[in-house]
């Protein structure tokens, strides 16, 4: 059967399903690229910022702190234009880890500097966006020491959001929509059918994690289907995940 029709069919019986819509790497422009770089990110960013408002999809934009606020630019811009929720993305977003998977915040980071440094963010961010500022705090590379995931949760922080890895936290997401090897979307095909396995498996509650950046054109266009098929069922919502 073709896999949209599957889809199609699973979700009719499914009873009532929750999509979330994370997207991670809003920046401030990087400086010593070329500007063309930051128009087709801007480009990017805006297309998927009119397809959830298009279809009232509350997304959260993960925006990387680090020179935000300072430098504005396009996505800054189009952060406000659009209204958007957004969650503080780490602070710089670069791999601090000596050994091991990349991490911002590995086991040794200095957990009191770090949490300081991702609270003065807070503030910060919340003088300009308000309540669009979610409490969701998202670390890059999905990995966090726990130390200081526990001193976020005690410090105004509701939830620490990486990939669902065996359990399922409704606050993390379930579906990264990246290949990170091609760093392009991943074969539109898998992505459906990791969909429809989570459903056959009972869960209610589904993230999606995307990363405008690398939405070209073409796989655009997956989106915009996927979107518009899920929100064509009234069983449907998409939701904020806490
Ligand atoms: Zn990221």
């Amino acid at each position: 059967m073709d896999i949209w029709l599957e889809l199609e069919k699973c979700l009719k019986t499914a009873g009532n399903i929750s999509f979330w819509w994370r997207d991670d790497d809003v920046c401030a422009p990087k400086k010593k690229l070329i500007t063309l770089t930051n128009i087709r990110y801007e480009r990017r960013l805006e297309r998927t910022l009119k397809l959830l408002a298009k279809y009232n999809i509350p997304g959260i934009f993960a925006v990387i702190p680090k020179n935000f606020l300072e430098h504005k630019g396009g996505q800054f811009e189009l952060i406000q234009k659009y209204n958007t929720f957004i969650a503080l993305h780490g602070t710089e977003h670069v791999n601090k880890s000596k050994t091991g998977p990349k991490s911002e915040f590995p086991d040794d980071c200095d957990v009191q500097k770090t949490l300081r440094e991702i609270l003065e963010n807070k503030t910060k961010f919340e003088e300009v966006f308000k309540d669009r500022l979610l409490p969701m705090f998202v670390p890059p590379f999905n990995s966090i020491c726990a130390l200081l995931k526990q001193q976020l949760l005690g410090n105004g922080f509701a939830a620490v959001s990486v990939i669902n890895a065996g359990t399922h936290e409704p606050y993390n997401v379930d579906i990264d929509f990246m290949d990170w090897n091609a760093r392009k979307l991943r074969p539109e095909r898998e992505i459906l059918a990791q969909i429809i396995n989570l459903i056959k498996n009972g869960q209610t509650t589904i993230g999606f994690n995307n990363h405008h950046h690398a939405i070209n054109m073409c796989s655009f266009k997956f989106l915009e289907k996927l979107v518009r098929t899920l929100s064509g069922f009234d069983n449907v919502k998409w939701v904020l995940p806490f």
